[in-house]
C-alpha cells in the first residue's frame, strides 16, 4: 500500500489493548496472536499504522524482518518466563498479579546494561541532573522528560524499563536550565545528543523550548547537537504532514543558521525502512534544513544478520545523502537471547558488507559494543605468534586515553559480549580493567562528600 503524501496522514498506534483491531492480523495464527498478548505483558509493544501499512509484508509474516522489529513473539521470552506468563493468564490471574509477574520476570532481564543507572550521571551545585547522563569526554545525553516514549517500540530495545511503567527506572529530567549551566560549566563538552525514548515524539512546541534555551545561552563550546530518532523509520510523517511538521523543520534551521552542526542520528534497522515515497521525501526535508542525517543500526539476528541487508542499506543511505554511521552489537537486556549474535560472527558480517560498498559508505564503524569502559569495536579475528586472537579497540572510552589502542582477547567464536572474553596471551585483565575499578571507586567516594558538604 503507497500512501499518497500529500493527504495528511493521521497517526494510529496499537498496542496490547487493541492490536486485534489491525485488519492484518488475519495473517497470524490464533496461536500467534496468543504469543503476542503474552510476551507483551513483559516486554514494550507498540506499533502503528505506517508500520503496519507500508513496511511489514504480510504475505511474509512472521518471517518478515519489520513484523520481527515491531512484534512480540513467544520465542523472545525464555520458556520459563513465558510459561509462567501463559498460565497467569490462563488461570485469570487479577491485573495486579500480572503486574507483580511482569516485574518479577522484567528484573531477571538485565534491565540496565552497562551501569547506565548508576553510573555516568552528571552532577551540578550538589545536584543530580538525571536526566542527563556524561559518560564520554565530548558529548552529553540529554534524555527530554517529554521523549520517552517512540512511534512504535521495537523488540529488541533497551531502553525498554522507560516504556513499561517501571518508574524507578525513568530518568528524565524537566528543566533545560541545569543542562544550560552544566555545559557552560563543561566547556570540554562540545556534543548534546538528544534521545529518549524518541524525542521526535516531542511536538516542536515542547522541542522548541529546548533548543531555544540552548541557543539564547550561547554556549560556544556547544558545536554539535545531535538527535537520535527512529521517527524516519517509524513515522515519516512526523516530517511531512503532522501538525508540527513544518515547525519543527524551522526549528532545525534555526540551530543550523545559529552557526551549530545539527546531526540527527537516525535508527534504521532495514533497508525497507528506506524505501517508502514517505521516509524518501522526509529525507529531503530534512536534509534541506541544513542538517545532516548519521545512520546507525545494531545487528540482530532475525532481522539483519546478513551481510547482502547491510551492503544494501549503506548504499541506500548513501544515496539519499544519509551518513552510515554505527553498526551496534545486541545489548546483553531484554530478549537478547534471541537477537543476538555471537561478535565474531557479527564482525564477518560487517566485513562481508563492507567489502560490498564503495568508500562513501565506509564511514560506517562496527560491529560496536557500547560496554561499562566504552564503546568497544571489534576489528576482528588475527593469528598473532600462532595464536588465534580476537582484536579490538575503543571507539569511545570513560578514559580518552583508552580510545584506539588495540588490544586481544582469547579467540571464542561463542562469545557475545565482552564479559564472555578473556584476555589473550594469559594475561589476568583487559588494560583497563583496574583504572575502571578505580573511577568507580571515586565516582562514589565523590559522590559521598557532596552528600556530607550539604
Ligand atoms: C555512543 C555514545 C555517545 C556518543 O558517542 P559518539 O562516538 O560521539 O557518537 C555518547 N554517550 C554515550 C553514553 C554513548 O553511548
Ligand atoms: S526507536 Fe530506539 S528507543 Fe524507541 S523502541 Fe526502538 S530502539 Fe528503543
Amino acid at each position: 500500500m503507497i500512501a499518497n503524501q500529500k493527504e495528511v496522514q493521521v497517526y494510529r498506534s496499537f498496542a496490547q489493548h487493541n492490536f486485534r483491531q489491525i485488519p492484518q492480523i488475519i495473517h497470524l495464527t490464533d496461536e500467534e496472536i496468543m504469543d503476542i498478548d503474552v510476551v507483551s505483558h513483559v516486554l514494550p509493544f507498540k506499533t502503528n499504522n505506517y508500520v503496519v501499512d507500508e513496511l511489514i509484508n504480510w504475505d511474509n509474516v512472521p518471517d518478515d524482518p519489520i513484523f520481527t522489529l515491531t512484534f512480540p513473539r513467544k520465542e523472545m521470552l525464555i520458556p520459563e518466563h513465558y510459561n509462567k506468563m501463559r498460565s497467569a493468564m490462563e488461570r485469570g490471574a487479577t491485573k495486579n498479579e500480572i503486574k507483580i509477574l511482569a516485574n518479577e520476570i522484567r528484573h531477571q532481564l538485565n534491565p540496565h546494561p552497562a551501569g547506565q543507572l548508576e553510573h555516568n550521571v552528571p552532577m551540578i551545585e550538589g545536584q543530580r541532573l538525571s536526566g542527563m547522563q556524561h559518560k564520554y569526554r565530548q558529548t552529553v545525553l540529554f534524555f527530554p522528560s517529554q521523549g520517552q516514549t517512540c512511534h512504535a517500540y521495537c523488540s529488541f530495545c533497551f531502553r525498554w524499563p522507560q516504556f513499561v511503567g517501571m518508574d524507578e527506572w525513568k530518568f528524565a529530567m524537566r528543566e533545560s536550565e541545569l543542562m544550560v549551566k552544566y555545559l557552560k560549566a563543561h566547556t570540554e563538552v562540545t556534543d548534546l545528543l538528544f534521545t529518549g525514548g524518541d524525542p521526535m515524539i516531542m511536538k516542536n512546541k515542547i522541542f522548541s523550548g529546548y533548543i531555544n534555551a540552548l541557543l539564547d545561552a550561547d554556549i560556544p563550546n556547544l558545536q554539535t547537537i545531535r538527535i537520535g530518532t527512529k521517527a524516519l523509520g517509524y513515522w515519516p510523517y512526523k516530517f511531512l504532514t503532522d501538525d508540527d511538521a513544518e515547525d519543527t523543520l524551522r526549528t532545525f534551521e534555526k540551530i543550523v543558521k545559529s552557526g551549530k552542526n545539527l546531526a540527527i542520528m537516525a535508527h534504521f534497522n532495514h533497508p525497507v525502512e528506506l524505501s517508502t515515497p514517505a521516509v524518501q521525501e522526509a529525507i529531503k526535508k530534512v536534509i534541506a534544513t541544513g542538517a545532516q542525517i548519521r545512520t546507525q543500526s545494531p545487528i540482530m539476528r532475525n532481522i539483519n544478520a546478513d551481510p547482502k541487508i547491510w551492503a544494501e542499506m549503506w548504499r541506500k543511505q548513501v544515496n539519499l545523502n544519509c551518513i552510515p554511521y554505527y553498526m551496534f552489537l545486541a545489548r546483553d537486556t531484554g530478549a537478547q537471547h534471541y537477537f543476538a549474535i555471537p561478535l565474531v560472527e557479527a564482525w564477518e558480517i560487517f566485513r562481508d558488507a563492507y567489502q560490498q560498498v564503495s568508500g562513501v559508505c565506509r564511514t560506517v564503524r562496527g560491529p560496536s559494543m557500547s560496554a561499562t569502559p566504552g564503546k568497544i569495536q571489534i576489528l576482528g579475528v588475527s593469528e598473532v605468534a600462532g595464536k588465534k586472537v580476537i582484536t579490538m579497540r575503543m571507539l569511545q572510552g570513560r578514559n580518552p586515553d583508552w580510545i584506539a589502542k588495540p588490544f586481544f582477547a582469547e579467540y571464542d567464536k561463542d562469545a557475545i559480549w565482552l564479559d564472555d572474553l578473556k584476555p589473550a596471551f594469559g594475561e589476568k585483565k583487559f588494560f583497563f580493567e583496574d583504572e575502571l575499578a578505580q573511577m568507580f571507586h571515586e565516582e562514589l567516594g565523590f559522590e559521598s562528600r557532596i552528600h556530607n558538604l550539604e
